[in-house]
């Protein structure tokens, strides 16, 4: 007789597997529902499940993406499919480079048809310490003038170079604490235990009433702030291309003491596990690649 041991667990595997199984398909059912009803644009899912093989996205067949596209049908999917040499067998998460390009330009070319318009969103950019979200952040803002990049209120002191108003409103432990009282603060948080971070409410609800996308590059705790106020958001997990990689862009930065840098990576491991909460994770491994993933999610794919 095989010992309780040697049985149990593959059942729970079992069970376990079927159920993730059921809630995945559940998921891209919902995905489906959502593209066909036009609730999401085909670009919006497409570039979800491009960009990050784990999401829901990714899963979907390249021709149950197309068949739910608003009116389209099953003979017009295969001409489709046959058109742009992609098998109907291939999901979005494992489309190769030159098929997301040709894929990416028939849906550009859709939507102008079909007069689907792209959404501006609410994405926040967070991930481990020294993975360069404030150079992606840059970029972006460099190239996409209309995305709204928020400039956080912190109680740290400016480092050299930065500027108030630009870099961050550097502002008193008063007043910091005065802005949480008032409510003026979206979200805010102790940032590895030193300083206090949190980002204006007035000028992210001005620039989503004036139609901008909005990119708030800011820590964990306050990712998840954002997920419970404002669900729509969309939350991007910046990954750097490797541990050891992380480790020396924090030492090539030189902004840090020793202390402090040990206090970021302690924080960064925790960081790192919470990447699973994210609706998409980007790899930092290059910037204008990272830069132009997180533009394809904000929803300006026209600029
Ligand atoms: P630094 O001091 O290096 O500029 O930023 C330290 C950390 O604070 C970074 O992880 C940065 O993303 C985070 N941070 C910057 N602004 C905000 C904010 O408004 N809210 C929160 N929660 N974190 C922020």
């Amino acid at each position: 007789m095989r010992s309780p041991e040697s049985l149990t667990p593959p059942d729970v595997d079992r069970v376990a597997a079927s159920r993730a199984g059921v809630l995945a398909r559940q998921a891209r059912a919902r995905v489906k529902a959502d593209l066909s009803s036009g609730r999401r644009t085909p670009l919006d899912v497409f570039y979800m499940g491009t960009i990050d093989k784990e999401t829901v996205e990714a899963g979907l067949r390249f021709r149950e993406f197309i068949m739910a596209l608003p009116s389209i049908g099953v003979s017009k999917t295969d001409e489709i499919l046959s058109s742009l040499a992609i098998s109907p067998r291939k999901k979005l998460g494992g489309l190769g480079v030159v098929q997301r390009g040709v894929a990416a330009v028939w849906l550009r070319e859709f939507s102008v048809r079909r007069h689907i318009v792209e959404v501006p969103h609410v994405v926040v950019l967070a991930g481990p310490t020294a993975v360069g979200k404030g150079t992606v952040a840059a970029r972006i803002r460099m190239n996409n003038p209309s995305v709204h990049l928020s400039v956080s209120a912190t109680t740290r002191d400016p480092r050299p170079g930065e500027s108030d108003g630009v870099s961050y409103y550097f502002v008193s432990d008063g007043e910091f604490d005065r802005m949480v009282a008032a409510g003026e603060l979206l979200e805010h948080a102790t940032v590895h235990g030193q300083a206090k971070y949190g980002t204006p409410r007035a000028p992210v609800e001005a620039a989503l009433a004036e139609g901008k996308s909005v990119l708030l590059e800011i820590d964990i705790q306050g990712a998840r702030q954002v997920r419970e106020s404002m669900p729509q958001a969309r939350l991007v997990f910046l990954l750097p291309p490797s541990w050891d990689e992380l480790v020396r862009r924090l030492n090539g930065r030189g902004t840090e003491t020793d202390e402090q840098k040990a206090e970021r990576l302690a924080t960064a491991v925790g960081e790192l596990e919470a990447q699973s909460e994210f609706d998409c994770r980007v790899v930092n491994a290059d910037v204008s690649t990272a830069a132009q993933q997180v533009v394809d999610l904000l929803g300006i794919h026209k600029e």
